[in-house]
């Protein structure tokens, strides 16, 4: 199945939409981030595409390109949030096993603390 633009029962696209607000704060046309509702780091952010697309699993080729544009921006705003210098950890959950809740792909950007592996 083609990854949709934006799916009506989709949460994140509810947020892209503006139709859930939310604390937004980077935005452009094709990623925006903003606060994961229950954060397990002192930063804790979600990148996420504008573009439905529900999972890695659910990526096409032609999607890399913006996954590498969600990852630009993550380090942009990671920077921003003055991680850069101490670290900071990207997640991408696919699939149950991968414990992804919300089925539009999204990239968890954590810091702020020493981050354990998780497994
Ligand atoms: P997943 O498990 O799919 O990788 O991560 C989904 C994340 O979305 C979880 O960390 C969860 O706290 C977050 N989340 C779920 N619903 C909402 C919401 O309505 N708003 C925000 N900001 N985050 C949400
Ligand atoms: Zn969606």
């Amino acid at each position: 199945m083609a990854p949709e633009k934006s799916k009506s029962d989709c949460i994140f696209c509810k947020i892209v939409s503006g139709e859930i607000a939310s604390n937004i704060i980077y935005h452009d046309a094709y990623v925006i981030v903003f606060p994961d509702i229950n954060p397990v780091a002192p930063v804790h952010l979600l990148v996420v595409p504008v573009k439905h697309v529900a999972s890695l699993a659910e990526m096409k080729e032609a999607d890399a390109a913006l996954v590498g544009k969600m990852v630009a921006a993550a380090n942009k705003v990671a920077k921003e949030q003055g991680l850069a210098k101490n670290g900071y950890r990207l997640t991408i959950n696919c699939g149950a096993d991968g414990g992804q809740l919300v089925q539009h792909l999204h990239i968890h950007l954590m810091g702020g603390r020493p981050l354990k592996w998780v497994n």
